[in-house]
């Protein structure tokens, strides 16, 4: 190819065969526009077809082809009929169910002498079952195939069919063209690039099965790391950029800290002295501060988040303080404020709902510098909000800022600096997952609770013990305890949730007429969240019955019984943050979690870990272990859950390596990386996982 020579692989989808304008447009939708792009729309999974499993040995949740002999066909009636048969092929039986059929497929699969069949073994009432599999009766064309099959990520309406066609054909242009192996002697590999890619869409016969499936074959770990190499500098880059920005070079000179720390109830723990010594040694920096300070729930981040915020004010700049939650916010503005007004610091408050005049007051406090501190949710960063001189960005509980939000911000501060950032969160990530998810940020870790906290114990319970559990914590609150009964989501919807809430309220209100019990969800106002907390914070209230908005920040250290209904629906790192909020006095504190039988075994294997232990580290690398990076770091965190080879944990022994490839390119090919970053993280839709 010479230099004038287009690349084929950067030509339009629409010079492939079949690709007319309406499949052009979804494609495009989809993130596809060249024929390079096919070649990174990894298959998500593989099936294997290409051997006959014997019954007795079939995988749960493994995918098979199995061959035997039709013992029963007959349709079972009821409400929904369903066509059932069983398969034998003198290792075991197997059951078969289909719920859309014609009456004629049971007579035929009845009379059928052989029947060969392709689909997900699960467990059923002791044996083992298949709903709705492929299969074929009485013939030698098998559902056997050569290969392992790829199963593409897709969404409605594109078929496994059509992604097969498309690939097919750009890895033909591969072929033909030369694609950049941009980790060439970099990289001991057995693949080159091209090789690699070509593995992943059509594992040759013969493909390690096992390894493929286990993402552990070597063209996979080839791509995989490329992949991870590609995040992790333009994480890198993002840094770089910020870090090349001016910033307030901060050094307060100590006359509000000294009567700050007199007037708390309590000395920091080492952990917290620690880490605000790291944070201050940044913001003394003249470019901007990038850090993120993990410590378990109830380790104490609020006080390290005061402290910065003290050091800015003392040199005359502001801060704003961002949560996630209203609720959060409020607390925060709660507990800032009974530290910093008897030290005549002026807090201000926005949120989307100050509205009208109580608005223009705020906005012109923030714009004339007299206030502060600012505290509120994302209403703080949209426009209209300008800073006489925004120094410092907080923001709690896990949001991450994306890159519009940061740019966003230096407009805010004066003269082009950018504020320094702290990020505080309660979700630990496990080490070598932070250095792809957080290569970005400087990590401070909190690792010590402040003292006399007795760990929480934490019991199952099945859902049908829920009387039990009502006269239990009757007795408790009557015992002058308080408790938290925490309903979970049942659909994404604030509305079905609260009600969900309401009636077990109503529920409780009946059952234990005694108790003064409270009631908060999402659809409350401000002010009359504020009431319910304040109450309860107070004592007023003995029971709060709580959707799981009180799942962050919320502290009310009497508070020592939880009850936590659908604990199955929630993320560990949820159930952590929710249990985090008992265990914060000196009394012992129990959490309860009703769970609805039957638990699928994924489902008790996350609920024993949350029994075991208290630790959020453990469970957060138990989280990862069982369920993969997308929970941990939720939705929001984009970037990881689109990975597109790359698998974690499987590919966790890679991320070790990450770090010095990504080094090394930069030293000697620092013109391959900016090729690199575009190839992996360009932007892309989510495709449904199928
Ligand atoms: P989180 O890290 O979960 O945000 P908080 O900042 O809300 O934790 O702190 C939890 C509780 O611990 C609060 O009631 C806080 O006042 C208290 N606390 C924080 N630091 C200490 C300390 N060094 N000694 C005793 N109590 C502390
Ligand atoms: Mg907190």
């Amino acid at each position: 190819m010479t230099a004038s020579d287009p690349n084929p692989l950067l030509a339009p989808l629409s010079t492939l065969r079949g690709v007319g304008p309406k499949l052009l447009a979804r494609l495009e939708e989809l993130g596809l526009s060249q024929i390079e792009d096919l070649l990174y729309h990894f298959p998500l999974r593989y099936q294997d077809r290409t051997q006959v499993t014997p019954i007795g040995s079939l995988r749960e949740g493994a995918d098979a082809v199995v061959q035997g002999s039709v013992r029963v066909a007959s349709i079972v009636p009821g409400r929904r009929p369903t066509l059932m048969a069983k398969v034998d092929d003198g290792t075991g039986l197997l059951t078969l169910r289909f719920f859309h059929f014609r009456r004629a497929q049971a007579q035929q699969i009845k009379s059928a002498d052989s029947i060969t069949l392709f689909g997900q073994a699960r467990p059923s009432g002791g044996g083992i079952e298949m709903v709705h599999p492929e299969y074929r009766l009485d013939t030698t064309d098998t559902l056997l195939e050569e290969a392992l099959t790829p199963i593409y990520p897709t969404v409605e309406g594109l078929g496994q069919g059509l992604w097969r066609k498309l690939t097919e054909q750009a890895l033909n242009v591969l072929g033909q063209a030369a694609a950049q192996d941009l980790l060439e002697s970099v990289v001991e590999s057995d693949f080159n690039l091209a090789e690699a890619i070509r593995y992943l869409h059509r594992p040759p016969p013969g493909a390690p099965v096992d390894s493929m499936r286990d993402w552990q074959h070597p063209a996979q770990l080839r791509l995989a790391l490329e992949e991870l190499v590609a995040h992790h500098l333009s994480l890198q880059a993002l840094r770089a950029e910020e870090k090349a920005c001016p910033a307030l070079a901060i050094k307060g000179d100590g006359s509000l800290i000294a009567p700050f720390l007199k007037a708390l109830p309590f000395q920091p723990t080492d952990a917290q002295e620690r880490v605000i010594g790291e944070i201050l040694a940044d913001m003394r920096e003249p470019s901007p501060m990038l850090r993120l300070v993990q410590g378990d729930v109830g380790s104490g981040k609020t006080l390290v988040a005061a402290m910065a915020c003290i050091n800015a004010i003392e040199s005359g700049h502001q801060i704003a303080l961002m949560a996630p939650t209203e609720l959060l916010a409020e607390q925060h503005l709660q507990t800032f404020g009974q530290w910093l007004t008897p030290l005549g610091i002026d807090v201000a408050w926005l949120s989307g709902k100050v509205k009208g005049r109580a608005r223009d007051a705020v906005l012109q406090s923030i714009a004339e510098g007299s206030a502060s501190l600012v505290i509120g949710t994302h209403a703080l960063f949209q426009e209209g909000v300008v800073f006489a001189s925004l120094a410092l960005v907080i923001v709690d509980e896990q949001h991450r800022f994306g890159v519009h939000q940061r740019l966003a911000l230096t407009e805010k501060s004066p003269g082009q600096t950018l504020p320094h950032q702290l990020v505080l969160t309660a979700t630990p990530i496990p080490r070598t997952l932070s250095m792809v998810a957080y290569a970005d940020l400087d990590c401070s870790v909190i690792d010590e609770l402040p003292p006399g906290r007795t760990p929480v114990t934490t019991t199952l319970l099945d859902a049908q013990r829920r009387s039990d559990v009502i006269q239990r914590v009757g007795a408790a609150c009557a015992d002058g305890r308080q408790a938290y009964w925490v309903c979970t989501l049942i659909e994404e919807s604030d509305n079905v949730d609260a009600r969900a809430a309401e009636a077990t309220f109503a529920l409780l209100a009946e059952q234990l007429p005694g108790l003064s019990i409270g009631l908060i969800h999402g659809r409350l106002s401000a002010a009359d969240k504020e009431t319910v907390m304040a109450d309860f914070k107070s004592g007023a209230l003995q029971l709060l019955v709580a959707t799981t908005v009180i799942e962050v920040g919320v502290d009310v250290p009497n508070a020592s019984l939880m009850i936590i209904e659908n604990p199955e629906r929630l993320g560990l790192a949820q159930l952590h943050q929710l249990r985090g909020r008992i265990g914060r006095g000196a009394v012992a504190s129990h959490c309860l979690m009703l769970y609805q039988a039957p638990l699928s075994r994924q489902g008790r294997e996350r609920l024993e870990v949350m029994r075991q232990s208290t630790d959020g580290f453990y469970i957060a690398e138990q989280d990862l272990r069982l369920r993969g990076p997308g929970e941990l770091l939720g939705t929001r965190q984009t970037g990881l859950t689109s990975f597109r080879v790359a698998q974690l944990p499987a590919h966790e022994q890679l991320l070790e390596q990450v770090v010095d490839v990504a080094n090394q390119l930069l030293k000697r090919h620092p013109d391959r990386c900016a090729t690199l970053v575009d190839r992996w993280t360009g932007e892309r839709q989510a495709f449904a996982r199928v």
